[in-house]
């Protein structure tokens, strides 16, 4: 029976010092491979040249590198780039490079669909399949990474977890993921180019408050009324508004971080003046500011993207209010590469 071989990436530094001790080697060689892996994202025991070939071989005898494979790249017209992402299990992913005039921003994902089952994002109607693993996450900034200094000929400058997947449901993955980026041993990135997008899941915003994490926060928040953000985001019967608010304060009590509001305006919706209201005071408990975001339309549904007047209204008052807020216009939309349009379609 052949014995299945671990993927090294899951060893730690310490872990692998001691595996090359056990093997009668010496400990300095686990640095060696620790930086292949990390720093250099070495695909094969082959591509670590400062090894012996026997080194290599006995590497290649124990473990495995799962990494992940680029399937298709996909170009929109307006410079954003679609990555369908393949995992060694044959699932698949995407992630998104983002170019500006001044910035890369790489939107990634950290689960294989989703368990959230927001009415108004395509790939909820995938459901949750499994967990990304650190390195799959890890793999997919270093792939955009790439791709900017190829395409565009810069490296990437921020990270957003606003792909497929609830970041907080897969916390622990997606924080070591964020050590590996953030590390002199791996891309070192400052922290607070990296921004965690969440539904809101409490429990988990006070456990990173409490660990003093420095990424930045931002929650797709979409409506400040228990009764219409249980309609359009269902978990929230669970975790409500009341119990978001307070893990927020908390947050921003530990942090001193500013939080982003992430929120669509629809149509008959969250469009009235009781809506921004109590958008309002919601934005008064932390502080924060507000992205007001296009509606990427999935289907032909119930959600159509408000009036122009409707967004004007909104941002006056909010701006009255000494809120800020912006409005963001969406990137990639040709090839489904916008925001809640990630739904594995392109067929790779
Ligand atoms: N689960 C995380 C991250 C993924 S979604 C979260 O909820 O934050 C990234 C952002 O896209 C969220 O703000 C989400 O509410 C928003 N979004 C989802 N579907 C959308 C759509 N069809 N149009 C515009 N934004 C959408």
């Amino acid at each position: 029976m052949e014995i299945k071989k671990k993927d090294v990436r899951a060893l730690t530094k310490e872990q692998l010092r001691d595996f090359f001790k056990k093997q009668g080697d010496q400990s300095f060689r686990g640095n060696q491979v620790y930086e292949w892996l990390w720093q250099k994202a070495a695909h094969s025991f082959d591509a670590m040249t400062n090894l012996s070939k026997k080194t290599r071989e006995m590497l290649e005898a124990n473990f495995v590198i799962n990494h992940i494979q680029v399937d298709q790249l996909q170009r929109s017209t307006d410079g954003t780039i679609k990555n369908a992402v393949r995992l060694h299990d044959g699932l698949i992913v995407e992630s998104v490079l983002i170019p500006t005039d001044t910035r890369t921003t790489a939107c990634v994902s950290s689960q294989v669909g989703c368990s959230l089952d927001c009415k108004f994002c395509a790939t909820a109607r995938l459901k949750r399949m499994r967990n990304l693993n650190p390195d799959e996450i890890y793999d997919q900034v270093v792939a955009i990474d790439n791709e900017s200094r190829l395409y565009y000929d810069r490296p990437l400058s921020n990270i957003v977890f606003m792909g497929m997947g609830e970041p907080l449901m897969n916390y622990n993955n997606v924080l070591k993921a964020i050590e590996k980026i953030t590390a002199k041993e791996g891309l070192g990135m400052s922290p607070k180019r990296i921004t965690v997008s969440t539904s809101g899941v409490p429990k988990i915003i006070r456990k990173m408050a409490d660990e003093g994490v420095k990424f930045k926060l931002a929650v797709s928040l979409h409506s400040a009324i228990d009764e219409v953000r249980t309609n359009i985001m269902p978990f929230n019967a669970t975790f409500t508004l009341k119990d978001l608010r307070e893990s927020l304060q908390y947050w921003y009590q530990k942090t001193k971080s500013r939080i982003t509001y992430e929120y669509v305006v629809w149509d008959g919706i969250n469009d009235t003046q009781k809506d921004i209201d109590a958008l309002i005071k919601f934005c008064k408990f932390a502080p924060a500011k507000v992205n007001l975001i296009e509606y990427n339309p999935i289907d032909e549904g119930v959600f159509q993207q408000a009036s122009d007047t409707a967004i004007t209204t909104y941002v006056n008052s909010l701006q009255k209010h000494g809120i800020t807020v912006t409005v963001r216009r969406s990137r990639g939309k040709d090839i489904d590469a916008a925001c809640g349009q990630l739904a594995n379609k392109s067929g790779a």
